[in-house]
């Protein structure tokens, strides 16, 4: 694994998989954006939550609600009240930072001054103004979470899919938060992607779910390429527990700064429903809600055994998406010793997350014959639907072998005179873990690389 952060950000900057946001005016605090190869590698990991979460069971559904929303979904999840975090100013060097994250509570992060204000609430939602009017009424804000927008949704998706308890819905999206101190690379910032689930389950069958989803979760990360040694968890308690949980297991992963949350499933009880629900007092809720005076929808579902409407309990991992490429990328990186002392950089990437799955290399740049095949076999193979199949005629394997094996590229296929002249016109692979190289015929490529990739 990475041992520094900066080894990443210099490999992401110099291969194309993560930039700084507005680079060319000095930058923005806290966004990046994704590369030619960021982004490959972002919706790969984003297509095996999908697969894990929504396509490999049959009790969850998917959603894509909008980022901007009615600004009275902020005012009943409670968000507008609480979502804050802990602020400090330096009345020296004027810096701000989270007083939680300071070392100690008495001491500028920045200038190391001791004369600091006592820490106050920072609202971390950016409010925006919607219509053409600006007046005391226009705001909205950005969603500092996917989830708000599955719980408004509730009763759409129980109505269009018949669904009875337990089930989930399942949504990937952008997420904005102030943050206060945006920090460690991709880890902390202002805009980023989340992967959340909501499942909804009968009040009483809440905790053994949410253990369920603590161990499937943890599971799917291993699957990701997460070393199991590089995992931690922290049952959050008292004041780090969000205002809608009865208990939350931080999902920790060891990132180059140390051990940090990489996802928090919690148990979000019947707090989000029943806040967001018409006519409350009918339904005995549990969690303590303020009053709802605008809700036009009861969001409850028929409890089949004891024939009564019932507000769900409801368990949410949620996942960063931006904290699992920076996960996956660190697990992944590494730095090996080669027989003539000299050294490789590799990304040992599990091959379903791979930005580039295959690159086709012709040996010789200027035998149109060789050029012809290599194309013909980018052609075939990009058509089997693994992702990016690349054919690319620089005529240097051996730089194109390095380069392959810093963006974590799997196989190289690289095609010579043999692959015209003879017979099954045979192909050279070269694999990028072991180094190790077979020969394949064209006519067998195929099945080669869909057994590969698909298992
Ligand atoms: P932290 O304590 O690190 O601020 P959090 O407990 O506020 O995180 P949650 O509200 O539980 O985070 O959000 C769920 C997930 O969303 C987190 O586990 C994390 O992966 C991701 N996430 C939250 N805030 C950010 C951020 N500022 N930048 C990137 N990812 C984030």
């Amino acid at each position: 694994p990475a041992k520094t952060m900066d080894e990443l950000v210099s490999l992401c900057k110099r291969r194309g998989f993560i930039f700084q946001g507005s680079e060319i005016y000095g930058g923005m605090q806290g966004a990046y954006d994704y590369g030619p190869l960021g982004i490959e590698l972002k919706n790969n990991l984003k297509a095996a939550w999908w697969r894990a979460m929504v396509y490999e069971r049959d009790d969850v559904e998917g959603l894509d609600a909008a980022i901007i929303q009615n600004k009275h979904v902020y005012k009943y999840s409670g968000h507008e009240d609480t979502f804050t975090d802990p602020m400090v100013d330096c009345h020296e060097c004027k810096s701000r930072m989270r007083a939680d994250h300071m070392k100690d509570i008495k001491v500028c992060d920045n200038c190391g001054s001791t004369n600091v204000t006592e820490p106050r609430d920072f609202n971390l939602m950016f409010k925006t103004n919607v219509g053409p009017m600006v007046n005391e009424e226009s705001y909205t804000y950005l969603r500092p979470e996917t989830a708000q927008g599955i719980f408004t949704n509730f009763k759409n998706v129980v109505d269009s899919t018949s669904r009875a308890l337990p089930f989930g819905i399942a949504q990937i999206g952008k997420s904005f938060r102030n943050e206060i101190t945006p920090r460690n690379f991709i880890f902390r910032v202002r805009e980023f992607e989340q992967m959340e689930l909501e499942f909804f389950c009968k009040p009483g069958e809440d905790e053994k779910w949410h253990q369920t989803w603590v161990d499937l979760r943890t599971q799917w990360w291993l699957d990701q390429g997460l070393g199991k040694e590089n995992m931690e968890f922290e049952h959050v308690t008292g004041d780090d527990l969000a205002h809608y949980s009865k208990a939350t297991v931080d999902i920790l992963y060891k990132f180059p700064h140390g051990f940090e949350e990489l996802e928090g499933v919690a148990n979000r009880t019947d707090y989000d429903l029943g806040s967001h629900t018409k006519a409350q007092e009918e339904f005995g809720l549990s969690a303590k809600v303020k009053p709802n005076e605008h809700s036009t929808t009861k969001l409850a579902v028929r409890d089949l055994e004891e024939n009564k409407m019932i507000v769900p309990f409801c368990i949410e991992p949620s996942a960063g998406l931006d904290r699992g490429v920076l996960a996956v990328l660190t697990e992944a990186y590494t730095e090996e010793e080669l027989e003539n002392g000299s050294t490789r950089t590799v990304l040992k990437l599990k091959p379903h997350l791979a930005p580039i799955k295959v690159a086709v290399l012709p040996l010789k740049k200027n035998k149109p014959e060789i050029v012809e095949a290599a194309k013909g076999i980018k052609n075939r193979l990009q058509k089997l639907g693994l992702g990016r199949i690349l054919y690319e005629n620089t005529g240097n394997v051996g730089k194109g072998y390095r380069r392959h094996d810093e963006v974590g590229t799997p196989i190289c296929i690289t095609v010579d005179f043999d692959t015209i002249e003879q017979e099954g016109a045979p192909v050279t692979i070269r694999h990028r873990d072991t180094m190790q190289q077979e020969v394949v015929n064209t006519a067998d490529l195929p099945s080669f690389i869909l057994n590969y990739f698909v298992n």
